[in-house]
């Protein structure tokens, strides 16, 4: 019913990848992931971007509303806490760097060169 020895013996005779096979399936793979490992990064660093950006957009809306009710904007970022922020968040992108605000409730982050605010 069930021969062990000819079963054995099927599975000897079967025939592997060659050497070449294999080198070829190895490069192809090498050649995804090359591909892939740049896309993943610039995916990662555009969605900090926008995380940073939205970070902006939400501190900007509650300096609006220390705004509102205080009748100028804050002098110092970490004023809109706990009030009309949860928390300060912290910039996704750079972990040493802050948000600052000025005297016209412009919101900007320290991690953009160019200032990277926005105005209102
Ligand atoms: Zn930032």
């Amino acid at each position: 019913m069930f021969d062990i020895a000819k079963l054995a013996k099927r599975l000897r005779s079967q025939k592997g990848f060659t050497l070449v096979e294999l080198m070829v399936v190895v490069v192809i793979i090498g050649i995804l992931v090359a591909i892939a490992i740049p896309i993943y990064n610039n995916v990662t660093a555009n969605a900090r971007e926008k995380a940073c950006a939205a970070n902006i957009r939400a501190l900007t809306g509650a300096a609006g509303m220390y705004l509102a009710e205080q009748g100028n904007y804050p002098g110092d970022i970490d004023d809109l806490a706990p009030n009309y922020i949860d928390e300060v968040p912290d910039c996704p992108v750079d972990e040493n760097a802050g948000y600052s605000i000025d005297e016209n409730g412009v919101v900007t982050c320290s991690h953009t060169s160019g200032g990277g605010g926005e105005t209102q």
